[in-house]
């Protein structure tokens, strides 16, 4: 037999580098097996998305959650959300907030049926501290007591060694009353700092006794004023991703020198009986840059602070915040992540991209409707005054059981601008004086005419309308005419607000080599119109799409918009008009 069924058992490549580590940790057993100290099973892959409350999610982030969540779900796993709240000066419950809502935005969920998996890292924090007199007390970790800048001058370079601290070799009770004199408060800011015992000649600077807890006066957003002593990222990442019984522990590539520091505190801890084995393994992943855009969180609070936008949830921000507001849809930026996939080296993603996969999103979802957005008054001269005549179009072109819209043509109408030339250029179609065109799912005209002020400025275009050949009827296919334009009738169109925006940046790479971003904006990014709309507009409920015919994807704000009276933001153009790749 020639056509014998394909093996269906091989199963396909995994499409990324994350996903292959996955499915040979799965092959091997590696985390097969576990429970948790209530004695449940536990998945064999446990993965979380760490934020740090300081400021607001970005697009970047969503990379990390889409990731994150996403491999968690395909491998039957689960994901946990982790605020890494270990530094309390740039911290706060705002930013705990928005952080929640916009990973729950995104689709994504730390509830199961084994309990919800929202932690927080100041939770740990006994743990944490018990931990470090574990190391004191074992050898592995001592407080040093020289000045900030005689431990910088020690510190060596990448070229140099560094030097042993003078204390490095104090007796460990002598380190251990320090450190519980550092937690009761006895000591300034940066008098001592508690440090692990490794090596100062490691080529790894992150290697070179690095810091494992700092005196620090401040007022935690969770644990206020009981603590006066806080851990470092470096020492308490580890343990909380341990502590969960977190597998494949995925971070963005500037972490890499930082996974033998990582390797080292979760090795200490389970030799010292702390910690289960297996461990957690940390796996870097390339960050996402995105074109025309800036993902770091000290720029965009910068932007926000300096009045540039007008806030986090800015529609031109890439906040997720902004991105939503914008319009975009959590279906768009999970299919954007998959489509730019993981890799181990960085590179830049062109907006186009994501704009494309917004498109993709929302060309099959998006209800139709017109919009005429730069309005010149169309009179049609033979049509009778003071009668109106419905006119009906699919809600979606491709969808006939979604139905059909209706709106009234009469005698006035509002026409794009452009879509009149008195004198027309070579291969134009639409509107000029002797040409006919077709009033989209109304009647075919024959323009006559234009009117105009005293300074020769077109304001009206007059027309002869054909009563037969309007759309849908018998008559209408004995005429055939090049052009097509959209339309709304004068003494029905709803006016309302709408916001064009574009890209915030007008350069590919605002920030490359450290350059002043804000040289780069876009100050046509933002532009406010009054535009007329088909009069079902009205009734847009907040964060409702629409494709306007030839003009784009535009969404009800979720904001600014009452009932009644929607005020509508430009999502994105039908086409990538900057030229990028992949839209
Ligand atoms: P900070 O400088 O404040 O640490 P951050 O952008 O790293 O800023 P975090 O809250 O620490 O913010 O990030 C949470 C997670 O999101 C981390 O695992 C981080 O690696 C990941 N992440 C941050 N930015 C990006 C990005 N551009 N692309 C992919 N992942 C990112
Ligand atoms: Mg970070």
């Amino acid at each position: 037999m020639s056509n014998e069924p394909k093996s269906t058992t091989a199963a396909a490549a995994p499409s990324n580098f994350l996903r292959a580590i996955i499915e040979n940790d799965n092959a091997a057993g590696h985390y097969a097996g576990r429970t948790d100290v209530r004695g449940q099973p536990l998945p064999a892959v446990v993965t979380r998305f760490p934020p740090e409350p300081n400021g607001y999610l970005h697009i970047g982030h969503a990379k990390s959650i889409c990731l994150n969540f996403g491999l968690a779900r395909d491998y039957a796993g689960r994901c946990h959300l982790r605020f890494d709240d270990t530094n309390p000066a740039k911290e706060e419950q705002e930013y705990v907030d928005t952080i929640i809502d916009s990973v729950r935005w995104l689709g994504f969920d730390w509830k199961q049926n084994d309990g919800e998996h929202l932690y927080y890292a100041s939770d740990y924090f006994p743990m944490l501290y018990r931990m470090a007199e574990y190391l004191i007390t074992a050898g592995h970790a001592y407080v040093d007591s020289q000045s900030a800048a005689e431990m910088a001058a020690n510190r060596g370079s990448f070229s140099e060694p560094g030097k042993d601290s003078p204390f490095r070799n104090r007796p460990a009770e002598e380190s251990l009353d320090l450190f519980r004199r550092m937690k009761a408060g006895e000591f300034k800011d940066g008098e001592h700092i508690l440090r692990a015992k490794i090596d100062m000649a490691s080529p790894n600077m992150n290697m070179r006794d690095p810091a494992i807890y700092r005196i620090r006066y401040a007022h935690h957003h969770r644990t206020g004023d009981a603590w006066c002593i806080y851990p470092m990222y470096d020492y308490a990442h580890p343990i909380s991703d341990a502590l969960e019984n977190i597998t494949h522990s995925l971070c963005t590539l500037e972490f890499q020198d930082h996974r033998p520091f990582y390797d080292w505190v979760l090795e200490r801890l389970a030799e010292g009986g702390f910690l289960q084995r297996p461990l957690p393994h940390q796996y870097e992943f390339a960050r996402l840059n995105l074109t025309y855009a800036i993902t770091s969180k000290r720029k965009l609070l910068q932007l926000v602070e300096e009045k540039i936008v007008d806030g986090w949830d800015d529609p031109r921000m890439p906040t997720i915040v902004g991105i939503r507001r914008r319009g975009y849809t959590p279906e768009a930026v999970q299919l954007f992540c998959e489509r730019i996939g993981v890799a181990k080296a960085d590179s830049w993603i062109d907006m186009s991209i994501l704009e494309g996969a917004l498109r993709d999103d929302l060309d099959p979802k998006a209800p139709r409707a017109t919009a005429v957005l730069n309005p010149l008054r169309l009179v049609i001269d033979n049509f009778p005054e003071s009668e109106t005549v419905e006119c009906s179009a699919p809600v979606h072109p491709h969808d006939p059981s979604r139905g059909v819209r209706t709106f009234p043509i009469s005698r006035e109408l509002w026409i794009e601008a452009d879509d009149f030339m008195e004198t027309p250029s070579k291969g134009f179609f639409r509107l000029y004086p002797g040409n006919k065109v077709r009033l989209r799912y109304g009647y075919v005209v024959e323009c006559t005419g234009c009117d105009k002020d005293a300074e020769g400025n077109v304001i009206a275009v007059h027309c002869n309308y054909y009563p037969d050949s309007k759309s849908g009827t018998e008559g209408s296919a004995n005429y055939k005419v090049k052009g097509n334009i959209h339309w709304v009738s004068v003494g029905h169109a709803l006016q309302a607000e709408v916001r064009l925006y574009d890209r915030l940046f007008s350069e590919p790479q605002p920030d490359a080599g450290g350059r002043d971003f804000k040289q780069a904006l876009n100050p046509q990014a933002k532009s406010v119109i009054s535009a007329y709309l088909e009069p079902g507009l009205a009734g847009a409920l907040p964060e409702q799409r629409f494709q306007f015919e030839r003009h784009g994807y535009f969404v009800a704000d979720r904001v600014d918009s009452q009932p009644g009276k929607p005020v509508f933001n430009r999502i994105t153009t039908l086409k990538d008009s900057w030229g990028g790749k992949g839209a």
